[in-house]
């Protein structure tokens, strides 16, 4: 007998599902991304118990023809492309056909449905991908599809899912993602009976941030654009000041789509890097619209990676055009007292919903919308509105004036009206603005730092690294291949001042060093280098580059008493000349500053 079988079509379904429907967030996905194809202006979402026993999204876009309702819950049908060459020309989210297919084979589903010109709505329950029952009823122009019981006949993946607030969670960030990349649709998300966040369909990117993200954040954008002929990218990204202790508040988009792309985030966060401090990512509100033609996004099965035809070009407008905003929009740290600082989860609500707002709309959604019977009654929905119905004003958000000021002016007009009122723990130099009336404190460490690796970086850039000849020649002992790895970069230790020559198998001379520091222990001082570029074996030369300056300016400074016989005149006056005077080479603040108002708020003068 042959061993070889072919699957039943319920089989094939389900195997098919697994591809898609991960867990309830993709399924919150899938619904909402077909609601914005439908073109829909409004989108309600509703959760329970994590979306895994009951997810509804209602739009009012352009509804199901009842033909087409048959139809729709077919493996491979879609209303999106015709034939493969379509592909190319892609600018929905959909486009396989096998969302409401895979959905309906692992779940109960419910549709709610109406077109313009039909005379009335239908309902249809549909079961295992089939149509169980259907009939005519009274609802508004748009769908609402109701998802109960995921994974009720697949008992497996419903014991694979997490707990609630995981499955929340996940739900939560595909909603924040959906929300910020869709500013022209209004989208409201309710989850266990509470808003969560609704955002208005007014086109503006930096309110829907301030709405969903909160005020901190959006304080801490810089606006950026960059036009060619193929692609548009614009946005909001952090500045140096504002940033978080993951990736979760990265937002990319290509023509309105979440994605994820591994060589942009790299670009962008190595442009931070000597911006914010080690381990910190940047935040970043991102989209590029770009011609379909110049991008496959049919490489990822749940669609969340596209490839660039000419991702070359995007990389380096992309280079360009965030060097060009982060050094125009640099900043001193301010010190926050209300430690807003480590916001790094959805489960906080997003600063609009303050308390008394999020009873306010408990109460309206209890009559209005959370009302089972309402639910289950077609009839009812008559009375629906996809407006939000809590009646509070949308925040508008004032666009910034971004200060347009060459890297080289800048630098000048900072730290003008100073007193120096003294040093601190014999490392930080205090000082009174009292024109500002701020109070700001400088790491003389971090602000030496900065100021040696910008004058050896310059100095590089010259060619003209001064070498200190050693008196006594130093003779360092090494393994044979530490040996040769010391040849392959012996240029561009050379470039960097350090002069090595071979000594042996087993042992290098060093000669000479930068003569901007003038180290003692010249040995140690290279070894360490050594050490972290054989580390990092792989890195380009500019990366290998960066690293040594930057231990060498650490390594630069020895002791608190050495830094502190440098006059502090000379220290600020000399911080003042830099590019960059706010961090030091490896990204934490040389300055902070803590307004008048915020002391005098921290002793209760005013609240
Ligand atoms: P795809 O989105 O890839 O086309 P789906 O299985 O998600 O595949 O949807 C199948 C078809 O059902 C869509 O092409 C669309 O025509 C229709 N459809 C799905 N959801 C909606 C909706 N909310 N409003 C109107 N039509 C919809
Ligand atoms: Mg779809």
């Amino acid at each position: 007998m042959s061993k070889i079988k072919l699957l039943d079509e319920l089989t094939i379904q389900k195997i098919a599902a697994g591809e898609i429907i991960e867990r309830p967030a993709s399924v919150v996905k899938e619904l909402v991304e077909n609601s914005l194809d439908a073109g829909a202006s409004n989108i309600v979402i509703e959760i329970m118990n994590g979306g895994k026993d009951y997810i509804r999204v209602t739009d009012d876009g352009e509804g199901f023809l009842e033909e087409d309702l048959e139809l729709a819950f077919k493996r491979h049908s879609t209303s999106k492309i015709e034939k493969v060459d379509d592909l190319l020309k892609i600018v929905s989210f959909g486009f396989r056909g096998e969302a409401l297919s895979s959905i309906s084979a692992v779940a109960k589903v419910e549709v709610l449905s109406k077109t313009d010109g039909s005379l009335s709505g239908i309902q249809a329950f549909v079961e295992e991908g089939r149509i169980k029952s259907k009939k005519p009823v009274g609802c508004p122009k748009g769908t609402t599809m109701i998802v109960r019981d995921l994974f009720y006949n697949v008992p497996v993946r419903r014991n694979f899912l997490k707990s609630k607030s995981s499955e929340t969670a996940y739900i939560d960030d595909i909603l924040y993602r959906l929300a910020l990349g869709n500013t022209n649709v209004a989208i409201k998300y309710i989850r266990d009976n509470k808003v969560i966040f609704y955002t208005s369909k007014n086109n503006d990117l930096i309110s829907n941030i301030y709405n969903l993200l909160g005020r901190d954040f959006s304080n801490n954008l810089i606006e950026v654009d960059f036009k060619s002929k193929n692609f548009n990218i614009y946005g909001y990204i952090s500045n140096n000041t504002f940033y978080r202790g993951n990736r979760k508040h990265q937002y990319f988009y290509v023509n309105n789509r979440h994605v994820k792309n591994e060589i942009i985030t790299n670009i962008i966060e190595n442009k931070y890097k000597s911006l914010i401090p080690i381990n910190k990512f940047p935040v970043y509100v991102l989209f590029i619209d770009i011609d379909p033609s110049f991008i496959d996004v049919n490489i990822h099965p749940t669609k969340q990676e596209v490839k660039f035809l000419n991702q070359e070009e995007i990389n380096s407008a992309l280079d360009q055009m965030l060097s060009k905003a982060l050094n125009k929009n640099l900043y001193i740290q301010k010190v926050n007292f209300d430690n807003e600082d480590e916001r790094s989860n959805y489960e906080e609500l997003p600063l609009l919903f303050e308390k008394a707002e999020i009873n306010d709309a408990k109460v309206e959604i209890k009559d209005k919308y959370s009302d089972k019977s309402f639910i289950n009654s077609p009839i009812k929905t008559k009375q629906y509105n996809t407006e939000p119905y809590v009646k509070k004003e949308m925040h508008t958000m004032e666009k910034k004036n971004f200060i347009d000021e060459s890297p080289e002016d800048k630098p000048k007009k900072l730290l003008e009206n100073i007193r120096i009122i003294g040093v601190l723990f014999s490392t930080y130099i205090l000082l009174e603005d009292s024109i500002k009336e701020n109070f700001l404190i400088i790491d003389q460490h971090a602000a030496h730092e900065r100021i040696m690796y910008e004058k050896y970086k310059k100095e590089f850039k010259e060619e003209k690294v001064a070498i200190q000849n050693l008196l006594v020649p130093e003779i360092i002992d090494l393994s044979t291949w530490e040996v040769e790895f010391v040849k392959m970069n012996s240029n561009l230790l050379k470039n960097l001042g350090f002069i090595v020559e071979e000594f042996g198998q087993n042992s290098i001379i060093l000669r000479g060093v930068p003569i901007l520091f003038g180290v003692p222990q010249a040995k140690f001082f290279f070894l360490e280098i050594l050490d972290e570029l054989k580390a990092d074996i792989q890195s380009s030369y500019d990366i290998k580059l960066e690293k040594i300056m930057k231990i060498a300016c650490s390594k630069a400074i020895k002791s608190g008493d050495k830094i502190n016989n440098i006059e502090i005149e000379s220290l600020i006056n000399q911080l003042k000349m830099v590019e960059n005077p706010y961090t030091c080479p490896h990204g934490r603040p040389t300055i902070i500053e803590i307004s008048k108002n915020d002391i005098e708020k921290q002793f209760k003068r005013i609240v």
